[in-house]
């Protein structure tokens, strides 16, 4: 029989930059008709439990996720933690010194406009994050949005680029320590949106690293890009996964969920995957 199934493996809440919560994402889910949905907030997994609970209310799977900003080298990627137990001390405690970091140089590069004439308020800059995990980009929204600069990109040029006198050295996560702490974790990892930055020397140095699956199916994929990606995860016999990308509803944003959807047998392998990652 054919399994008619959906599955989205990539949304946001607002325990990172989405907009809803994770009850009124896991129903939404539900009214899309979706079987299974994996809740993956940048840097953080404080959505999970009641997450987890709302699908039970609403019978839809929900999977415990994760979206970590790592590097490679000295290009960033997204690397999505899937199927890890989210109360993997391991885990808990290295998101908690991650945001912890990313908060610290945030404060560091505010410290640095002050004394070059440019005073901005840290909350201005924690307002432009929406709870995402401070960046160089919330700084420089910030620094247009109070009227220093026209517009974010002059805002590096004058001082957040790494040769311009405001810059601060980021904490690096390598995408093969995350690797490491999904597997520790009893999950799995997997590229996401490969097609929005993500060069294929950087793919091979992570397939090096451990890395699981691709996402396959994302909303900034055209159909060539997918039909690419798709033939290198055979390839290279990987996990394909795909979803939405969700983190509205945003005025400016097109309605994804349940546009972008995998068949649940691949949400299925991408677990049994995972379970072998908790035998060895
Ligand atoms: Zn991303
Ligand atoms: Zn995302």
């Amino acid at each position: 029989m054919i399994d008619l199934r959906r599955a989205d493996m990539h949304a946001h809440t607002y325990c990172s930059d989405g907009r809803l919560s994770p009850t009124e994402l896991v129903a939404k889910a539900r009214a899309c008709g979706l079987k299974a949905l994996a809740i993956t907030d940048h840097d953080c997994i404080d959505g999970l439990a009641e997450g987890m609970d709302a699908g039970r209310q609403y019978s839809v799977e929900v999977v415990p996720g994760v979206e970590l900003s790592v590097t490679v080298g000295d290009e960033e990627v997204h690397l999505l933690g899937y199927f890890f137990d989210p109360d993997h001390p391991g885990l808990r405690a290295h998101l908690a010194a991650f945001q912890q970091r990313r908060r610290e140089r945030a404060e560091q590069i505010v410290a640095k406009l002050k004394a070059l004439g440019v005073p901005l308020p840290f909350e201005a800059v924690q307002a432009q994050a929406r709870g995402q995990a401070l960046g160089r980009p919330h700084v420089a929204e910030a620094l247009a949005a109070a009227g220093y600069v026209e517009e974010p990109q002059e805002a590096f040029e004058r001082y957040l680029a790494d040769d311009a006198p405001a810059f601060v050295a980021k904490p690096l996560f390598p995408a093969r320590e995350a690797l490491a702490l999904l597997h520790d974790a009893g999950g799995i990892g997997v590229l996401a949106h490969p097609g929005h930055w993500t060069s294929d020397a950087t793919i091979m140095a992570l397939l090096q690293a451990g890395l699981d699956g691709l996402e396959t199916i994302h909303p900034s994929h055209d159909a060539g890009l997918t039909h690419y990606y798709r033939q290198l995860a055979r390839d290279f016999v990987l996990l394909e996964t795909g979803g939405s990308d969700y983190h509205g509803p945003r005025p400016d944003e097109a309605d994804t969920m349940g546009r972008y959807t995998i068949p649940y047998p691949w949400l299925e392998r991408a677990r049994r995957a995972a379970e072998r990652v908790g035998v060895t």
